[in-house]
This record gives C-alpha cells, sequence and structure tokens, in this order.
C-alpha cells in the first residue's frame, strides 16, 4: 500500500494505474475510520482492481464555530485498517497541499443546487455542502477513479454528490453504500468518539426515534406530525435541528408518507453538543 501526501506523486501513481488499465475505486473520508468507512472501503476493493482511501478533514467544509480544530484524527489506526482491507493507495494530503494557503473565499467553488440550500444541513451548515462538492470534484479529477463510493448516513451528500456528477457530466460512478450501525442501532460516526457515556446513551435516541416511525407507520399511523411528536418526545434531552421527510428520489420534502420516504434526523447531544445525524426509509 501506498502511502501519498502530495499531488504531483498521486498523479505518477495514476498515471501508473492507467497504463495497465486498471479500474479504480475511490472511498474519500475524513479519516477516524470506524466500521462504516470499512465497509465502503471492502466494497471497493471487491469491486476495483485499485482503491484509493482519501483522509483528508477538509476546512473548507467546516463553519466558523464547527469542529474542525478537535475532528479526531487517527491515521495510524486508518492506515492499519486501510492496509489490512487491501487498499493501493492512501492519499493523505496537508491542507497546504489541497489549497496552497488560498482561502476559501478566493477558491474555485462547486455550489449545489439553489433547491437544496434551504433544506436540512445545507440549511444548518452555510457552506458546507459547497466545501464537500469541491474538496469531492477535485479528488475525482486527481484520481480519475471509475467508482466512488459515499454513505447513505450523509443522504442529503449523497443525493448532492450523485447531482453533481449528473449535472456537471463527471464520468464516475457513484455507489451508495448502506448505513453500518453499533449493536443496538446507533449510526457509527467518527464524532460518536465525543460522547461519554450519558451521552451516548442519549444519542441512541435518535435510531429510536427513526425505529418508532417506522413502527407507527406499519401500524397505520402516517400523519408526519404524530411522528415528529413521537419523535421530539423521545429525543426530549437532545436539542433536535430537524426532523424531516424526504422523497429519496427527488429529496423534496414531503407532507404526506409513502413509499418513498427518507426520513431524516439532526440533533446535537446535550453536553457535549456533539452534532449527529442519522436517517430511516420509514415505509419499509
Ligand atoms: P466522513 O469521514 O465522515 O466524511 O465519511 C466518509 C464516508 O463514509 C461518507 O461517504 C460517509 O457517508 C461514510 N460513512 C460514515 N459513517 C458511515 C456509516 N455509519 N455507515 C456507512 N457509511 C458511513
Amino acid at each position: 500500500m501506498k502511502i501519498i501526501n502530495n499531488i504531483k506523486e498521486l498523479k505518477e501513481e495514476i498515471k501508473i494505474l492507467k497504463r495497465k488499465n486498471s479500474s479504480i475505486g475511490l472511498v474519500p473520508t475524513m479519516g477516524a475510520l470506524h466500521n462504516g468507512h470499512k465497509s465502503l472501503i471492502e466494497r471497493a476493493v471487491s469491486e476495483n482492481e485499485d482503491t484509493i482511501v482519501s483522509i483528508f478533514v477538509n476546512p473548507i467544509q467546516f463553519g466558523v464555530n464547527e469542529d474542525l480544530d478537535k475532528y479526531p484524527r487517527t491515521l495510524d489506526n486508518d492506515l492499519e485498517l486501510c492496509k489490512n482491507a487491501g487498499v493501493s493507495i492512501v492519499f493523505c494530503p496537508s491542507i497546504e497541499e489541497m489549497y496552497q494557503g488560498i482561502d476559501k473565499n478566493d477558491l474555485t467553488l462547486i455550489c449545489p443546487p439553489y433547491c437544496v440550500l434551504d433544506k436540512l444541513c445545507a440549511k444548518s451548515r452555510n457552506g458546507h455542502f459547497d466545501g464537500v462538492l469541491s474538496v469531492v470534484a477535485k479528488l475525482f479529477n486527481l484520481t480519475h477513479a471509475t467508482k466512488a463510493y459515499f454513505g447513505q448516513k450523509d443522504a442529503q451528500q449523497l443525493f448532492i454528490v450523485k447531482k453533481m456528477v449528473k449535472d456537471l457530466n463527471f464520468d464516475i460512478e457513484i455507489i451508495p453504500c448502506p448505513i453500518v450501525r453499533e449493536q443496538d442501532g446507533l449510526a457509527l460516526s467518527s464524532r460518536n468518539k465525543y460522547l461519554n457515556q450519558d451521552e451516548r446513551k442519549i444519542a441512541l435516541n435518535i435510531f429510536k426515534s427513526l425505529e418508532g416511525a417506522k413502527k407507527l407507520v406499519k401500524m397505520g399511523i402516517n400523519d408526519p406530525k404524530k411522528i415528529v411528536d413521537n419523535s421530539l418526545m423521545l429525543m426530549k434531552e437532545m436539542d433536535v435541528e430537524y426532523i424531516e421527510f424526504v422523497d429519496i428520489e427527488t429529496f423534496e420534502i414531503q407532507s404526506e408518507i409513502n413509499k418513498n420516504t427518507l426520513m431524516l434526523i439532526a440533533a446535537k447531544t446535550p453536553i457535549s453538543k456533539t452534532r449527529l445525524i442519522d436517517n430511516m426509509m420509514i415505509c419499509e
């Protein structure tokens, strides 16, 4: 496995892979890898001759009051995980290497469509998705990957990345990968590292709300307001940012639940103020 920190060397390696006509899979991450990331990486390794994992805590997708500085960094463990999974290249550049000291305001950015900016994470995290799309586009260009793997855990991100690929004619296939959970249901997240035992218990109520919604729908109760009330009760100790229902195909907000309904939650824990997200199809 090659560990590459700079763009010049990455380009040289990609030239070699292209010369041998290798299919290239890309898994973009911010590191602090867990079994959720591992599932994406293993899928990529199984479907491509060569897999590249990028590890980069991308500053331009963090807002001013967000957790950029304290975001967990566990590079040695991450490299071990990648090596064991059969990854060919880990690309872990510095911020300087990626942006040459250029301030976000002076960078060319890719902006998500206006129709998504007023909802869910795009609404509460101003500028987040232009940071995400810009770094993802850069990674697509640098790696020449033919497939890129994204988790359904970040459902709006997945939707927006797919939209960018379609709208801007990127020659890459986006492979959505299912959410990996702890045994009790908590969605794996690098940010779970911020939670102490009490908060961990409180955070589980996000999953319980989604499961609760599913049960209500099964019982024939599919009034969104009733589902929201039930969720708010379960998450009463949390600071709930949104509970929304969207059509999985269009990401339009739904006022009625149907088989296409994806329910999404973002909420902060009470002590460490950790912002967690999760989602579930509630008519399955
Ligand atoms: P991150 O390092 O948080 O930027 O995540 C990198 C990729 O891993 C993204 O495509 C995420 O959606 C995906 N991912 C993160 N957590 C999970 C999870 N619990 N299950 C599946 N995919 C995940």
